[in-house]
């Protein structure tokens, strides 16, 4: 029997940081340097042949304007099921915001047994060489395990590295928790 399942997914991170370009790459499989900026909450839907049995249809969650507050109603985080939380590469400020927004993640929502959601860092914009964040990125393994993120992945929704990848990275982990 074929198994379908819906789950939703947050793009959460500072505003400029590519997280509609990271949904646009994933989903529409382009890249623009312009996206008009509309106020207030956008979805995407991605279908994801799993496996052989599994279908899952990723309902993926964008913002636009509400990031300059660094956090989000509980109304956007409701029976959200995994996150992908974005900063900058070239922008260090973007990556202090991680926590606080790892954080609002975990007080807003959780899943049905308790856990926290399974959230995947992504280290956007990789394809702009940046030597300041370049020397943090090995810390950030320890950074995941300290914070509670499943993973982490330096990426480019420009040149279309590794958001499939972790796109990837973090069904695995919802399903393992489904
Ligand atoms: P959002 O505010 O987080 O949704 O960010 P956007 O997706 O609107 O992107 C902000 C700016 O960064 C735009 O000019 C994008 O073209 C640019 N951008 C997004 N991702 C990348 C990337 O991987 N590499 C580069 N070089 N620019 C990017
Ligand atoms: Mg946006």
């Amino acid at each position: 029997m074929e198994k379908e399942h819906l789950f939703k997914v947050l793009v959460i991170g500072d505003l400029g940081v590519g997280k509609t370009s990271i949904i646009k790459r994933y989903v529409h499989r382009i890249f623009s340097q312009h996206y008009r900026a509309t106020i207030g909450v956008d979805f995407a839907l991605k279908v994801l042949n799993w496996d052989n049995q599994t279908v899952v249809r990723l309902q993926l969650w964008d913002i636009a304007g509400q990031e300059r507050y660094g956090n989000m109603t509980r109304v956007y985080y409701r029976e959200a099921v995994g996150a992908l939380i974005v900063f900058d590469v070239t922008r260090a400020s973007t990556f202090e915001a991680v926590m606080k927004w790892k954080e609002d993640l975990d007080v807003k929502v959780t899943l049905s047994n308790g856990k926290p959601v399974p959230a995947v860092l992504l280290a956007n914009k990789s394809d702009q060489s940046s030597e300041g964040l370049r020397t943090q990125i090995p810390k950030l393994d320890t950074f995941c395990k300290e914070n509670g993120f499943v993973g982490w992945f330096e990426t480019s929704a420009k040149e279309n590295t590794n958001i499939d990848a972790a796109a990837k990275c973090l069904v695995g982990q919802i399903l393992a928790h489904d």
